[in-house]
């Protein structure tokens, strides 16, 4: 194996090296690494900002090709017939291998409406639509317009219209099926104003001191999503081994309504339209015995968020792994709901109920 250990390009600190590794800075170096690395039969790894892998100990037998494209392109005024106002509207498309954070930190200031709540997120804009990250009541999917990106069945660019991704909670087309896109770039739509969007999570809403669906400044959502993360250890920090982690690792459970009624009446839940009930899969980790910190010196849950699992300095993916394990069988003990991991597991494997 060449290339650098995963393990300094992934916010888990874990991970070998790959077979080989490429640095691809524009779109023409990425669709090339992707495709020579296809007409080899050689497996592709895509990284950008390593915040939502666990990579093996032993690392990728493939091509790792690290996505750090950069471009930010405005269109203003692009409000169509149905808006009142078309100069109230941003269109923005924005290159794969950008910061995350940075964007939405430049959103803010801008004026940019639809992402201020997604502050802190570690990553990349490419990573986005993949798992249509999301938090504090806003995903991406409710800004995003349209994903360009290359097809390796197809062997082309193609340009899929948001509803067309398949969104769904943590969840897309892409994240199906992974070995098909390379996502190039993303296209927003932002409303201009200085007001956020509607404040729809009530712990968000508490800490602006606004009723749930009431509005406030965008640099006001920004530094209460960023305290709010920062307490949770959501926001990286090299000294702060709590946030060397994937973020949340397991998703929230969504049960058919008769095996939701099963569970203890305090349990936090949310009804869906589809009659589905989304359990906190925090809840259920904490109530099967697994509080903050459980672990070993080496792996535990981080200590301020039962759903984060952390290296605490000396970890091995299989720690990491073997620590997942426990959790999901306790609770499957405990609640009978098998948790499903969040990130993507590359080279290693959780076992299945
Ligand atoms: C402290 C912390 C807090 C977090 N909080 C949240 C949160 O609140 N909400 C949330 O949703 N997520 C959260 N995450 C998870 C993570 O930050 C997001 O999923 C992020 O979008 C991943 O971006 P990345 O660039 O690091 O992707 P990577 O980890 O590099 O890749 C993730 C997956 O996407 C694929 N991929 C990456 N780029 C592309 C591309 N251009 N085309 C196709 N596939 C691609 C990779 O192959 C891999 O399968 C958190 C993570 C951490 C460490």
């Amino acid at each position: 194996m060449t290339g650098p250990l995963l393990a300094e390009r992934t916010t888990l600190r874990l991970g070998g090296s790959g077979r080989d590794f490429v640095e691809a800075t524009d779109e023409a170096e990425l669709v090339d690494a992707v495709v020579r690395a296809d007409e080899a039969g050689t497996p592709v790894l895509l990284l950008a900002g390593g915040s939502n892998l666990v990579v093996s100990d032993d690392g990728f037998p493939g091509s790792v090709v690290h996505i750090s494209t950069s471009g930010v392109h405005v269109e203003p005024g692009t409000g169509s017939g149905a808006d009142a106002d078309a100069d109230a509207w941003a269109t923005v498309t924005v290159a794969a291998g950008e910061d995350w954070d940075e964007l939405v930190a430049h959103a803010v200031q801008h004026g940019w409406v639809g992402i201020e709540a997604l502050s802190g997120i570690p990553g990349s804009v490419g990573a986005t639509p993949v798992q249509n990250v999301g938090a504090y009541g806003q995903e991406v999917s409710q800004t995003i317009t349209s994903v360009r990106c290359w097809d390796r069945v197809d062997k082309k660019v193609r340009t899929i219209a948001a509803a067309d991704c398949g969104f769904g909670y943590r969840t897309s087309r892409f994240k199906q099926d992974p070995q098909r896109y390379v996502v190039l770039t993303a296209t927003f739509r932002f409303r201009l104003d200085d007001l956020g969007a509607p404040v729809q999570y009530a712990e968000l809403a508490r800490k602006l001191d606004v009723e749930p669906g009431r509005r406030a400044p965008m640099s006001q959502v920004r530094d209460a999503v960023l305290d709010l993360r920062r307490k949770k250890g959501m926001v990286l920090d090299d000294a702060d081994h709590d946030t060397w982690s994937a973020g949340s690792f397991f998703t929230n459970p969504f049960l058919p309504s008769e095996a939701a009624e099963r569970l203890p009446a305090d349990a936090p839940r949310c009804d869906q339209p589809d009659g589905t009930t989304k359990i906190s899969a925090a809840w259920l980790i904490e109530h099967s015995g697994f509080t903050r910190g459980y672990g070993n010196d080496r792996v535990t849950l981080s200590t301020k968020h039962t759903l984060a699992l952390t290296n605490r300095g000396g970890a091995t993916t299989m720690d990491l792994v073997g620590l997942a394990s426990e959790i999901q069988t306790g609770v499957l003990d405990k609640f009978g709901v098998w948790l499903v991991n969040e990130p993507s597991l590359v080279g290693c494997e959780l076992p299945r109920p």
